[in-house]
């Protein structure tokens, strides 16, 4: 189960065919039981979408790749994932619910138009006010992603539990995040901003965590893109003009641990 960690250099297929019970994408029973080491390009089953919805042109409730979290275990109702992904956090949620743990989730997939609000709400806010626009982007990014940037767009990160990092440092929240580090991995799950010191870009995040087998190869693929594509995203909000000075496809978007890396 744990084989893709050992796989830096392949594909997600080993995590799939054991997520699926043993057998390959198209139902081949796995020899020996547990890994199938396939690369990236061969996986069948994951279909990259373009870059354009990777950069938050997604329409998840009108979209069939994704899928609604049911509104009980969600803090608001109206919340998506890539069908994949949803279904996968369904059984995460069940198994941490038996454990009397509750992954209630805070936000899932969001629109370029959402980060935009979430943006221009912290960009014009009174805290920030006085600063220079470099400073205040820089400031914003701690914690939130520019918009076209945010790994929420691809509908396989989910925020869950509280957004408060001190709420993960005892009782429910610490109890919480312990579970995960334990067991996320076994429906797929990675934390993606973990504390190491030297891991560029966002502030921890430990309510962060990220849907692999689909978020690993679909990182692989904007990092694929070209620059210019990249680029002419980052306009329609406030301070659009630092994505480049700030270096937001470098130093944020692959600002990740190494299991959401696929290292
Ligand atoms: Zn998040």
């Amino acid at each position: 189960m744990r084989g893709w960690r050992a796989l830096p250099a392949l594909g997600w297929c080993a995590l799939m065919a054991c997520s699926q019970g043993g057998g390959t994408e198209d139902g081949t029973p796995t020899s020996g039981g547990d890994t199938v080491e396939v690369a990236i390009d061969a996986l069948p089953g994951v279909n990259i979408p373009p870059l354009r919805e990777l950069m938050g042109r997604v329409a998840p409730a009108q979209d069939s790749a994704f899928a609604p979290i049911p509104a009980a275990l969600c803090s608001r109702d109206g919340m998506h994932l890539r069908r994949e992904a949803r279904d996968a956090f369904l059984r995460m949620h069940g198994a941490a619910a038996a454990e009397g743990i509750s992954l209630t989730a805070l936000s899932a997939t969001r629109t370029f138009g959402h980060q935009v609000s979430i943006w221009n709400r912290k960009w014009n806010g009174a805290q920030r006010m006085g600063m220079a626009p470099v400073d205040r982007a820089l400031d914003i990014l701690r914690f939130s992603s520019m918009p076209g940037s945010s790994r929420h767009h691809w509908g396989t990160d989910v925020d869950m539990h509280s957004l408060e990092p001190g709420d993960f440092e005892q009782g429910e929240g610490a109890r919480t995040l312990a579970w995960l580090r334990t067991h996320a991995e076994d429906f797929g799950f990675v934390e993606v901003y973990t504390p190491e010191s030297d891991r560029p870009g966002y502030q921890p995040e430990a309510w962060h965590w990220s849907y692999a087998p689909l978020s690993v190869p679909f990182l692989k693929a904007l990092n694929e893109a070209s620059i210019e594509e990249k680029r002419a995203v980052f306009e329609g909000f406030d301070g659009a003009f630092l994505a480049d000075s700030v270096d937001i496809l470098g130093r944020y978007v692959n600002g990740v641990s190494d299991e959401a890396a696929g290292r």
